[in-house]
């Protein structure tokens, strides 16, 4: 069935609980979600490649993005900015093809602010042990940058409730299986025809 938009997907959650891992397992199985590029102000990690894991900017730039609206959404996150690109999203949805966006908390709720119509997913992790042992195994991030994050995760999962499904990430498949259920669940909502 034709739909005129596509959904706006926000799949949010603490640093660290897999959502690169999941999105990207998503985006193999259901090949017709499109994914948001966002741009931020971190330095790039090793083999990140820019305008494909992220649009890299400098503080300038990225507050230029700011004023001119070109951002649907923006947060400053442990000293950087990141912030979803607007017209590719707009662009997109408008095509009828659904979109995902993988972004962390303050975004999210920035985004049901002005798309209320999305669809928000709160990727939780097993436990904060289990997060933490995550960010240690990713070996991207010093010790007090991991206890940074930590910190954010603690506050981000007091605001799960504001979101309209919780998906346990305790193992990347059963995750992603989880998504796609929600993803056609929610393209089959009467109010979508
Ligand atoms: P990282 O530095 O690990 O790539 O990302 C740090 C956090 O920023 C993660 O929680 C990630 O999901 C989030 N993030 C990535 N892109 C965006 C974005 O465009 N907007 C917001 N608000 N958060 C983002």
């Amino acid at each position: 069935m034709k739909r005129d938009k596509g959904l706006l997907i926000v799949l949010s959650g603490p640093s660290g609980v897999g959502k690169g891992t999941v999105c990207g397992a998503l985006r193999k199985h259901d090949t017709h979600i499109r994914y948001s590029v966002s741009a931020t102000t971190r330095n790039p990690r090793e083999g990140e490649i820019d305008g494909v894991n992220y649009f890299f900017k400098s503080k300038e730039e990225f507050e230029s993005m700011i004023e001119n609206n070109e951002l649907l959404e923006w947060a400053k996150y442990v000293d950087n900015y990141y912030g979803t690109p607007r017209k590719y999203v707009e662009e997109t949805i408008a095509a009828g093809h659904d979109v995902i966006l993988e972004i962390e908390v303050q975004g999210a709720l920035q985004v049901k602010e002005t798309f209320p119509e999305g669809v928000f997913i709160f990727l939780m992790p097993p436990s904060i042990k289990e997060l933490r042992s995550r960010l240690e195994g990713r070996g991207t991030e010093t010790q007090d940058l991991i206890d940074s994050r930590i910190t954010v995760a603690k506050d981000e999962i007091e605001l799960m409730d504001k979101y309209d499904y919780v998906v346990e990430n305790d193992e990347v498949e059963a995750a992603v299986e989880r998504i796609k259920s929600i993803v056609t669940a929610e393209n089959c909502k009467k109010e979508r025809l």
